[in-house]
């Protein structure tokens, strides 16, 4: 990837906090940076959602440069908060030059995240954007196996390695697709088998690294791609 790091440790921004709710009633405000729950630090929404789905969070939060702590206990539905979008200069960008690509194709002057040509593993499993794997980090990838995010969506454009490659522009980091499509489909473990939505020049459909969880029934969103990041989620 070739900005942002999803490693970093930045906390989650919120961006509104519902009255009377948990997250209300512990004493949050929008602009309160989470910075970690329960001991763990969040790097984004995803950690957040991960660890939010205990029943009890011991909440670190950063307010006007001062670090507070609050605890929230719930016993169903929402904490009842919604957190910043990440901006542009946090989301992971593309490394390869698609010859077809359709964000060079846009009209110049329309809005600048219109431009940005994300390629995050993030976005895809929230949002279900189409990630290539091109330079994706091997701690990336331990981290998507650890959090078991899935389904991912993966923009094949070709299985054989050289043609591929082309069609990517040539970039400079040469990311093997299949390995990691394996290691990914390998890292899940789905009784009930696995099938991963890709994007090939042909659009094509394959098996690979997909998995149904379902979710607590406090889970934060309720939607079976951020059910699936949360510990302990039935599956
Ligand atoms: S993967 Fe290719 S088509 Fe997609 S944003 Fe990057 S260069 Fe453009």
């Amino acid at each position: 990837m070739t900005s942002c790091a999803p490693s970093q440790v930045e906390g989650v921004l919120v961006a509104s906090v519902r009255p009377r709710s948990a997250a209300a009633r512990a004493g949050l405000r929008a602009g309160d940076r989470i910075v970690a729950i329960n001991g763990a630090p969040l790097r984004d929404a995803i950690d957040f959602h991960y660890h939010a789905g205990e029943a009890r969070l011991r909440l670190q939060i950063e307010r006007d440069g001062r670090t507070r702590h609050s605890r929230i206990e719930r016993a169903r539905g929402h904490l009842g908060l919604e957190l910043e979008a990440p901006r542009p200069g946090e989301i992971a960008t593309c490394a390869n030059k698609c010859v077809f690509c359709f964000i060079h194709q846009l009209p110049k002057g329309m809005r600048k995240s219109l431009y940005v040509k994300d390629d995050d593993f993030r976005l895809s499993f929230l949002h279900g954007n189409y990630i290539t794997l091109t330079d994706l980090e091997d701690t990336e990838l331990r981290r998507i196996e650890e959090q078991r995010l899935s389904p991912l969506y993966v923009s094949v454009h070709a299985m054989e390695p050289d043609l591929r490659h082309r069609l990517l522009g040539q970039p400079a980091v040469r990311g093997e697709l299949m390995p990691r499509m394996e290691r990914l489909a390998r890292s899940c473990s789905c009784p009930n088998g696995m099938t991963a939505r890709t994007s090939s020049a042909r659009s094509a459909t394959s098996r690979a690294c997909i998995l149904r969880w379902r979710p607590r029934p406090w889970c934060p969103s309720g939607s079976p791609a951020i059910a699936s990041a949360c510990r302990g989620c039935a599956r």
